[in-house]
């Protein structure tokens, strides 16, 4: 499905990617199969998810001047909790507290359900302008708000003589999809229609699009210092950036990311609606995933000599001692479970290391992006993956994991998000890595800071084995024997 700007929405990744949400299988049959007898699996009992609405909300309320309008009951707006981790960043960078940015709900009722609440609205929307000045608003639909048809468009074009700033509508109704990350796209839809401005000029800027990453060690410098070689200057979404620097994007001479899932809508329309490249490349997580990543970045900008100058003295400063952990580590036996884009970079990384990777999940399954190809780190595992590991995708199902976990006993689990997932793997014995900041191994240095980690995390297991031995799950043995896909149907 093209992307279209003019559009009100953009569809759903089900919809729009052939996303999916179930698969139990191996790496290469994947590959071979292209999702054959995946893509209408469902699952027949679910025990807890995300909702696309606390993703799309997430991007936005990062960003440094802007406010959202939670158009919902105010149980929704619990999301709001998460902005405490962007004040971080903010405060790890310098800069000031945020003073224009806020986030405020309309609190639907159950009146509300019967007689609409669009006056409401309309009141919170002028309020939250004159409380916070914001430089733009975010007015996000909810369940209730979307199961009632209230017409967020008719509200902003009613409000645009009002509040002098642009409005913006969110239409991340949570039922509308099952894949969180549908909400990622809705979010930089909205950016892309309703804030970027055409190019005037163009800059030597160059988008980076990433998460709230930045706050455990100072990567955005690392980042600085080798576009400094490359002869930009990074411009970090939606994180931390400002109204102002969003309405530029177009202007930038390439756009880059840390994540596929993460970018793919966003830089993909920057490309086909302003016409900024994109680059397509594995993620710069580990050796492989970096070089490809700083090479092909490069290859645009028509700055290849400069890159190789820049990455070669990184290498030999830091090849060495990676070499060194990855000799500690060779043999290792590893799962992972993580978002599709990290989980194939990080069992990428694990390769690298020398390690076995015995099993991959994934907590939904881009089969194409919106540039209608395999995104390049699930390609290069299915041409790479010599072990020909399991691989299931799982939105989070503890059930179904946890029975991977206790038949595989691997050395090492290594999750991202949720935090708490490294838990239960503990409580099992299995000592856990949570790689919580972004660029945990970004570059050679990153690399060797991971490797460094994950090896201390395997031969430390006091606190785990404590842990195992004073704590009893819920689970029967009996649970624990049945296959992964118990619950999978067609
Ligand atoms: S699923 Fe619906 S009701 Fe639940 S938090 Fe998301 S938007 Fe709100």
């Amino acid at each position: 499905m093209e992307i279209n700007l003019n559009n009100n929405e953009v569809a759903v990744r089900e919809n729009r990617l052939g996303s999916v949400i179930a698969y139990n299988g191996t790496i290469k049959d994947f590959g071979e199969s292209g999702c054959g007898g995946c893509s209408d699996k469902k699952r027949c009992f679910s025990q807890s998810s995300m909702c696309n609405n606390g993703c799309a909300i997430g991007q936005l309320f990062s960003i440094y001047d802007a406010a959202i309008v939670q158009h919902s009951p105010s149980g929704c707006a619990s999301i709001a909790m998460g902005g405490s981790i962007n004040d971080l960043l903010v405060k790890a960078l310098g800069k000031s507290p945020k003073a224009n940015s806020g986030f405020t709900c309309t609190d639907m009722t159950e009146q509300d359900t019967v007689f609409g609440a669009i006056e409401n609205l309309k009141e919170v929307i002028i309020e939250t302008y004159n409380r916070y000045k914001p430089k733009a608003i975010f007015v996000a639909a909810s369940c209730v708000s979307g199961v009632i048809g209230e017409d967020l468009e008719s509200v902003i074009d009613d409000l645009k003589d009002q509040v002098p700033v642009p409005i913006a509508p969110i239409h991340c109704e949570g039922f509308k999809t099952q894949i969180w990350a549908s909400g990622f796209d809705i979010a930089f839809h909205a950016i892309l229609k309703y804030i970027v401005k055409p190019a005037q000029k163009k800059t030597n800027k160059v988008n980076v699009i990433n998460f709230a990453g930045g706050t455990s060690w100072n990567s955005r410098a690392d980042v600085a210092r080798l576009f400094k070689a490359l002869g930009v200057e990074p411009t970090f979404l939606l994180s931390t950036a400002t109204i102002e620097e969003l309405e530029h994007l177009s202007e930038a001479a390439a756009t880059i990311s840390t994540c596929g899932t993460l970018s793919s809508y966003f830089g993909n329309g920057l490309e086909k609606g302003f016409g900024v490249p994109f680059i397509r490349s594995l993620q710069p997580h580990g050796v492989i995933g970096y070089e490809d990543w700083v090479l092909t970045l490069a290859k645009v900008l028509g700055k290849e000599e400069e890159a190789k100058i820049y990455l070669a003295e990184e290498k030999r400063i830091y090849q060495p001692q990676i070499d060194e952990f990855a000799k500690k580590l060779k043999g290792k036996r590893a799962m992972i479970a993580m978002g599709p884009s990290y989980s194939q970079n990080y069992a990428r990384i694990l390769q690298e290391f020398g390690m076995i990777v015995e099993h991959v999940t994934a907590w939904h399954l881009d089969v194409k992006y919106d540039d209608g190809n395999m995104p390049p780190a699930l390609q290069y595992e299915i041409d790479h993956a010599d072990n020909n590991y399991t691989f299931t995708v799982n939105d989070l199902q503890n059930y179904e994991y946890i029975n991977i976990l206790k038949k595989l006993k691997p050395d090492v689990f290594v999750t991202r998000h949720p935090a708490g997932m490294i838990v239960w793997s503990m409580k099992l014995g299995i000592p856990a890595y949570n790689v919580r900041d972004e660029y945990t191994s970004f570059g050679y240095i990153g690399t060797l800071r991971f490797a460094k980690a994950l090896y201390y995390t395997i031969l430390n297991k006091s606190f785990t084995n404590n842990l195992a031995k004073h704590v009893k799950l819920p689970y029967k043995n009996w649970w624990y024997h049945q296959p992964a896909d118990t619950f999978l149907v067609d």
